[in-house]
């Protein structure tokens, strides 16, 4: 027999959005429950180049100076031809009309995660908790779990990707393939790989490729391709990525491929980019 148990506030799943949603709400004093379907806290990916908005969010949770700690500013970016080899542009991250930088940092998505779920109180995650389907019961939602049990929640929050059971709850569309195609990779270096601290981006020949240091050891690449996001072989197969990337990344110097090289195969990661409608993205009530 399935046991219905009654939560104030709801979130479905422990991604960044879940898990920050899950601590601006305990900073204001507000307990709520993290519902995530995988056994533990998915910490695979690479990073994300994070700007000062994001910074400025970070700080309103708390975590913002343990994390610039941990990531070096960026100075800037240089753009690179794959073409001709040269380099087309070398920008600074000035705001526009201001002397001011933004603040730019490549931000690691494992220490993201693991810092906003430290923030947590014990047992605000709850893992191996997949939500399967939502049912309205008056002015609460019932979720069903995996496990058969129900959770009623007077506030459900979404955080749960994107093939989100709650937007499709709430009659939202799938997202749409956008007909490219990113692999991801992480680069960690036994001693200093010796880039300066700057976003490296590199076009030409329908593929467009970004390097860009987390610190001194650590490398974040993005390798972004057409493609019809059904190529399995490609999307389940580390080697396979790794040797497509190295094959196409058009006249660059050896150090651009040996941080390719470096990269672990546990460290390469393929997604079809999906975007969602921008209709569905404003708030709706039902
Ligand atoms: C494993 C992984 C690695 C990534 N690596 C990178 C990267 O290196 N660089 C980059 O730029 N972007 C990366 N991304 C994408 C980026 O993290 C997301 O686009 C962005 O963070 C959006 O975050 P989110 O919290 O909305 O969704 P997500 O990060 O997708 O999190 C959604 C969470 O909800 C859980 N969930 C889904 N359905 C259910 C359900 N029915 N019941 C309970 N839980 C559910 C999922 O398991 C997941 O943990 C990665 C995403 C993932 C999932």
């Amino acid at each position: 027999m399935s046991m219905e148990i009654s939560e104030d506030i709801v979130i479905v799943g422990a991604g960044i959005a879940g898990l920050a949603t899950a601590l601006g709400l305990h900073r204001l004093g507000l307990r709520s429950l993290v519902l995530e379907s995988s056994p533990c806290l998915r910490v695979t990916g690479a990073a994300f180049t994070t700007w000062t908005n994001a910074w400025q969010a970070l700080d309103a949770l708390g975590i913002g100076d343990s994390l610039r700690r941990q990531h070096p500013r960026l100075q800037g970016l240089v753009a690179m031809s794959i073409i001709s080899g040269d380099p087309v542009a070398e920008i600074a991250f000035t705001a526009k009309g201001t002397s001011e930088q933004h603040e730019v940092r490549c931000l690691k998505r494992k220490v993201l995660l693991e810092t906003l779920a430290k923030e947590l109180p014990t047992g605000t995650i709850r893992f191996s908790s997949k939500v399967v389907s939502i049912e309205d019961s008056g002015s609460l939602k019932l979720l069903h779990l995996v496990d058969g049990s129900i959770l009623k929640t007077k506030v459900l929050i979404g955080c749960d990707g994107v093939n989100s059971p709650v937007a499709k709850s709430l009659g939202f569309k799938k997202p749409s393939f956008v007909g490219r195609s990113t692999i991801r990779g992480y680069a960690v270096f036994e001693e200093k790989h010796g880039f300066e601290p700057k976003s490296m981006q590199f076009m030409g020949d329908g593929f467009r490729y970004g390097i860009i240091p987390c610190d001194d050891t650590s490398i974040y690449w993005f390798f972004a391709f057409s493609s019809s996001g059904q190529d399995k072989e490609l999307e389940e197969n580390p080697l396979k990525m790794k040797q497509f990337v190295l094959n196409n990344l058009g006249k660059v110097p050896n150090k651009i491929k040996n941080v390719i090289d470096t990269t672990k195969l546990d460290d390469l990661i393929c997604s079809p980019l999906r975007s969602e409608s921008v209709g569905d993205t404003i708030w709706r009530h039902k």
